[in-house]
């Protein structure tokens, strides 16, 4: 019995999660968090049974104390939830499934208990990769990626010498606004940049797809996972999203892993890792995709990207400069406060305001990202 605690369980990752949990019955749910879903969070609850859960507020943990009476499971709300959850000794693997940067201080306690990390949570890795990635190889413990690039990077360094890697191919679908040119940006809708080609996510990755945002947090993601410099991995758009990443080894031969759009798969790996297990879903037929196609991303029209590159460069505290303004600014954009192409703008505006710290410790990242949101604030 392999037993795992989830944080963000009512989410695209989490829910999914679930249902390879359902699929698996050697795996076993200990702890569940989530944010303010509270009807589908008590219906996991009923259906998994852990013992320890959270939701993020204490209003809600009282509403569901009252709703879960009749179960023997302990509620706990916010942060000291997340932690707890994160922290208990029966779990043997986090899922970080939760969105944004609130994730560090959980991820960075599990790994003190030594529970390997399946990472959804890239913001956790942008922003504190220089503590995680070193603390993780102190403790022992894995930290096995979820996010389909990653995995597939992964699955492809398989049975390699990771000193013959000369770089990362990291492809991206170009999200839902691919070809188009900054005027045609200018007043696209909530809804069309909701809308992305291929994957079905959360809302705040599936913005963060259509700006190209989320193609910079995966290089800064890919470098502090397979510990590559920045001028070694390359974005390639590839808008039909079958081949996930590839590596290039230094005799040429490039290793690739392919698939049909699913998150399930690289949730599945991560958790039965180095076990691949039968998987029910979408087979890709070779016949009928019948071609695949390359182009380089258009960095100029979608600056996200541009951008990511330069605070992947700066380094320090600028990816959580970086990180911290697009979640605002995104925040913004799903509340309609501004247009679409004000989230680069403002993700601009807080990096050149910002002094860098080389080498944030925890307090330092989340007070920067709190002064990142306050400079917002006072301008939108
Ligand atoms: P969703 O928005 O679908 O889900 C986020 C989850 O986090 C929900 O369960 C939400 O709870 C919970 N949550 C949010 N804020 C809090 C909080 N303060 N306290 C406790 N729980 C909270 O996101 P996704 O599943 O799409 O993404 C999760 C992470 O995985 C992100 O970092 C994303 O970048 C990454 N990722 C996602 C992929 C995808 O396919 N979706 C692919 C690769 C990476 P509630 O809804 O109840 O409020």
């Amino acid at each position: 019995m392999k037993k795992i605690a989830i944080l963000g369980s009512t989410g695209s990752i989490g829910t999914q999660t679930l249902e390879i949990v359902r699929d698996n019955p050697d795996l076993q749910v200990t702890g569940l968090a989530a944010g303010t879903n509270i009807d589908l969070f008590e219906k996991q609850v009923r259906e998994f049974r852990p013992r320890l859960v959270s939701l993020q507020s204490e209003q809600a943990c009282k509403e569901l104390k009252v709703r879960l009476a009749d179960l023997d499971v302990e509620i706990v709300p916010g942060m000291e939830g997340l932690l707890r959850i994160a922290e208990m000794e029966e779990a043997q693997v986090l899922v970080t499934a939760i969105v944004g940067m609130i994730g560090i201080r959980p991820t960075i306690a599990a790994i003190k208990k030594h529970k390997d990390i399946a990472l959804a949570n890239k913001e956790t890795l942008v922003t504190a990769g220089h503590i995680i990635m070193p603390l993780a190889a102190q403790m022992g413990v894995s930290i096995l990626p979820v996010d389909s690039e990653h995995s597939a990077i992964f699955q492809s360094l398989q049975g390699e010498n990771r000193d013959r890697v000369s770089k990362l191919l990291i492809t991206a679908s170009g999200g839902p606004f691919r070809g188009k040119t900054r005027s045609e940006l200018e007043h696209v809708k909530l809804e069309d940049a909701l809308k992305h080609p291929n994957w079905s996510m959360g809302h705040k990755i599936t913005i963060d797809s259509a700006t190209l945002v989320n193609k910079g947090l995966e290089v800064m993601e890919a470098k502090w996972l397979f510990d590559v410099d920045l001028d070694r991995i390359q974005v390639v758009v590839h808008p039909q999203s079958i081949i996930h990443s590839m590596v290039e080894y230094v005799d040429g031969g490039i290793i690739a892993q392919l698939g049909s759009p699913d998150m399930k798969l690289p949730i599945q790996y991560a958790l039965f890792y180095p076990d691949r297990r039968p998987m029910a879903g979408k087979r890709v037929d070779f016949y009928e995709l019948g071609n695949i196609t390359f182009e380089r991303p258009d960095m100029e029209t979608f600056t996200g990207l541009k951008l990511a590159m330069r605070a992947a460069t700066e380094g320090g505290s600028m990816p959580t400069v970086f990180n911290a303004a697009n979640e605002k600014a995104v925040s913004l954009f799903l509340n309609r406060k501004i247009r679409f192409l004000q989230i680069p703008e403002i993700i601009e505006m807080c990096m050149d305001a910002h002094r860098k710290i080389a080498d944030p410790d925890v307090e330092a990242i989340l007070k920067t990202e709190k002064e990142t949101y306050e400079l917002i604030d006072t301008k939108y």
